[in-house]
């Protein structure tokens, strides 16, 4: 919620640079740079913003349509004529920076206590967890989800309300100079240095440069807060700052607060003592590294803003290691499920209900929702929430609470509430729903994940969970490797190299892919069916499989002169004409016309004209090792010549693309009209040039059934192979070769993480599930079990059993769940 922004007051905030003003000073009430989270047009201001793959300004004659009538934009935006009487345009030299001066502006006009995290990792969760505790005693306005960068920041920034008592930011930097500007619109009065990673981060020359350019997000704070144990960090604040502004942690005495762990069998005890040598005790529901740490900064911020110790164990007994994350479930009978259970505030919906807008169209759009945890005018807040209602046309709605029904009277789409959860169970069949899109979002206290697991399809426990952040993280990386104009194919064989075709394919269609490729015509079936609308190339159609390329608008790739013959024939008898791409062999010798071939492809092309040659192409046999580069050149200059033979008769220069992820990297030079990208976009750099710069997506868990305590000498699994050398403990996992978890792991070849640590396989792997060693680890049956995940790195364990991570992906059986979630 954005006060007391006029226009006038927009003209202060971008200084001298020039604002066309109508005679009124109207009031701005809602920033946005999405065209698609418009809600109120009336007191908008829409910020065109230019991105890698999209220009806000292109937006602008839509929005008029929606009736935006405030615009800021690039100086040089030329209006469509017919719209400049109607619309105001604030032109600046950068829409950006403007963003961040509007930003800083509404920042300066707020004058309770801001706190800011930064840090290589932690952030989000210490961000999180601060703002729940925090909110036992105060109204906590919090950036949502990860939102820390350059634009992103500014957007928080937008959703602090007057009546909010403290905000919670986080600001993530990528490279030198930004947190400058990140410092400028935050300004935080308390700091918190989460960590410094010593993974090589891509934009940064050195970890001392590193450590600098975060630091400078407190340049103005009143106090910062780290852990003395970092070496690096300590010692550059304590010779940066002065003394009186800084706050130290640790285990070890001689700081502002010592912080020890202890680790029980069922939680941690973190005893804390005070500068005056007073003693308090917390207990934390977690076990790891990481999570201790976090909440250790969470205590000393939570303290630093002066919540005492009961408030604050009081704000740690509502947190649990919850998926705080947006996930998307399969429900039964075709629905679609939005698992958005640990929302509680307005800024989460919003973000929620975007994220619903994205998905695939259903036959109905439900939302079943709790009243919201947010202090502050309740009346206004639920107007807001009845606005993004009837904006996103929801269809049904389920209301969980008392003040919900606040929604009731303005809203036109069913509607239906209960006094709490337990009710809104009763009243819920698996056949409620079929084939709907449902968006279930509440607060802790409600307990939604009960109605979750009510309505999601269980296969078994076991889920492969991918981050879509990751994946367009991963898409934008490749994305700065070519050129503006190189069109990107994205690779969804294999159901997606294992990731599920269709929501990655919706999610590229999202993203503005031009194309998509799959290995058979049934999985371009699939995608048509569930609605993906992008132009899909099928690398191996059956001749059988002719009637269903036509019938669902797929583009076959021709390899042969037989097959050109066929397919010709095809569409000749059905009247009906085809794209279809020309797979060139110029080394691979798989499919694919040869040299000597292309005489007789030009007889082809004229006897079938009904077949439209839109694209040619080749596959590089090594791109990923140098060893390969003399033979790779080869190829692409062997490629390059039979399309120009091609071109010639052809009359017309079809896309060409040679390159696959391996080939982005090592050879631009021939990117041609188009790449072709795969394992890249799913987190692997099969180079090992450029492994920090992309993110892992998936995660594959299961969860522990039963633990045993064994003797000395007892046998484990089949055959006998597993042997305790000493007493200890096992546990049973819910995983086996049938979900896809290698055989080869077996006897201590792979490991899994349990409490954040490594618990080896002990035995061999069976059918469904395997034994692993936990004699050293405080685990408990229920606990997850990460196969692999970021803390596992995909391309070792391959590695370690003699394959590659493209195995390991694709083999994960489709009796896994899986799960997608924005982190
Ligand atoms: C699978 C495939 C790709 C993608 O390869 P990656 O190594 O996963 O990038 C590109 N082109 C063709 C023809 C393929 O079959």
């Amino acid at each position: 919620m954005i006060q007391n922004l006029s226009l006038h007051n927009i003209r202060k905030a971008l200084g001298e640079e020039d604002v066309e003003l109508a005679d009124s000073n109207p009031v701005i009430e809602t920033i946005v740079i999405d065209s698609r989270s418009v809600i109120a047009p009336k007191n908008t201001l829409f910020v065109a913003l230019k991105g890698a793959k999209f220009d806000g300004h292109s937006f602008i004659p839509s929005l008029c349509d929606l009736g935006i009538k405030y615009f800021l934009v690039r100086s040089d935006y030329e209006a469509p004529f017919d719209l400049v009487k109607e619309i105001v345009l604030i032109r600046v030299s950068d829409t950006r920076i403007a963003l961040q001066k509007l930003a800083t502006y509404l920042r300066d006009q707020y004058d309770r206590p801001v706190l800011a995290i930064t840090g290589s990792n932690g952030k989000t969760i210490i961000k999180e967890w601060l703002g729940q505790v925090l909110s036992q005693k105060f109204s906590v306005a919090k950036s949502p989800k990860s939102y820390n960068s350059q634009v992103g920041v500014p957007l928080s920034v937008f959703g602090i309300a007057p009546y909010h008592q403290v905000a919670v930011l986080e600001a993530g930097i990528s490279k030198p100079k930004e947190m400058e500007f990140l410092e400028k619109i935050i300004k935080p009065d308390i700091g918190i240095f989460s960590n410094l990673g010593t993974a090589h981060e891509d934009g940064f020359i050195s970890q001392e440069q590193k450590l600098k350019e975060k630091a400078k997000l407190f340049t103005h704070s009143k106090f910062v807060i780290y852990r003395k144990d970092h070496i690096e960090i300590a010692t550059y604040l304590e010779s940066h700052f002065e003394q009186n502004k800084l706050i130290a942690w640790s285990d070890i005495p001689g700081v502002d607060y010592t912080l020890t762990v202890k680790k029980e069998t069922d939680h941690s005890k973190i005893i804390l003592i005070k500068p005056d040598f007073g003693m308090f005790t917390f207990r934390v529901p977690f076990f790891d590294e990481a999570s201790l740490e976090n909440i250790r900064h969470v205590v000393v911020g939570a303290i630093t803003l002066g919540m005492k110790e009961e408030e604050i164990q009081k704000g740690i007994d509502h947190l649990k290691a919850v998926d705080m994350r947006l996930t998307l479930k399969a429900g039964y009978h075709e629905s679609l499920i939005i698992d958005d259970t640990y929302n509680n505030d307005l800024a989460g919906l919003k973000l929620a209900l975007d994220f619903m807008a994205a998905q695939r169209p259903k036959k109905r759009k439900v939302l079943i929702i709790s009243d919201l945890m947010q202090v502050g005018n309740v009346e206004e807040v639920y107007q807001e929430v009845q606005r993004l209602i009837n904006y996103h046309e929801i269809d049904l709605l389920l209301g969980v609470g008392q003040q919900i029904l606040l929604l009731k009277k303005g809203l036109t789409c069913e509607q239906k509430y209960f006094q709490d959860t337990a009710h809104l169970l009763d009243d819920l069949r698996e056949d409620s729903f079929e084939n709907d899109l449902i968006l279930v979002t509440g607060a802790r206290v409600f307990g939604f994940e009960n109605v979750v697991n009510k309505l999601q399809q269980r296969i078994h426990g076991t889920t492969l969970e991918i981050n879509l952040n990751a994946l367009t993280h991963n898409y934008n990386f490749y994305k700065t490797k070519i050129l503006p104009n190189t069109k990107i194919m994205v690779m969804v064989k294999a159901f997606a190299y294992g990731g599920g075709a269709t929501e990655i394919a919706n999610h590229l269609q999202q993203l503005k892919a031009d194309y998509l490729a799959v290995a058979y015509t049934d999985e371009g079936v699939a995608l048509r069916e569930q609605g993906i609308s992008l132009p899909i190339m099928v690398l191996n159609p059956a001749q059988e499989s002719f009637h269903m390329l036509q019938k669902h608008d797929l583009e076959p790739v021709v390899y042969s002169p037989s097959f050109f013959t066929q397919l010709g024939k095809y569409c000749q008898i059905h009247q009906c004409k085809m794209s279809i791409h020309l797979d060139l062999d110029t080394g691979m010798h798989r499919l694919g016309f040869d040299l000597s071939q292309l005489s007789d492809l030009k007889v082809l092309t004229e006897q079938f004209p009904e077949l439209h040659v839109a694209s040619l192409y080749t596959h590089l046999v090594g791109a990923d090792e140098a060893l390969h580069e003399d033979f790779s050149l080869k190829q692409l200059s062997l490629f390059s010549k039979m399309c120009e033979q091609i071109a010639a008769f052809l009359g017309h220069v079809p896309l060409r693309h040679a390159l696959n992820s391996a080939g982005i990297i090592r050879y631009p030079a021939y990117q041609f009209d188009m790449v072709r990208l795969g394992i890249g976009l799913y987190g692997v750099e099969v180079n090992g040039m450029h492994d920090a710069a992309l993110r892992p997506i998936s995660s594959l868990k299961t969860t522990i059934s039963q633990i045993k305590t064994l003797d000395a000498g007892e046998t484990i699994g089949y055959s006998r192979k597993g042997k305790m050398k000493v007493a200890g403990k096992i546990a049973t996992i819910a995983i086996g070769y049938a979900d896809g978890y290698d055989r080869r792991f077996s006897n201590g070849t792979g490991y899994v993480m349990i409490q954040g640590q490594k618990a080896p396989i002990i035995g061999n792997v069976c059918m469904d599930m395997c034994m692993v060693d936990i004699t050293s680890i405080p685990a408990n049956e229920g606990d997850e079990v990460i196969i692999y995940g970021p803390s596992i790195s995909l391309k070792e364990l391959a590695k370690s059993i003699g394959t590659i991570p493209y195995e390991l992906l694709t083999n994960i059986s489709s009796r896994v769940k899986r799960v997608y979630y924005l982190d």
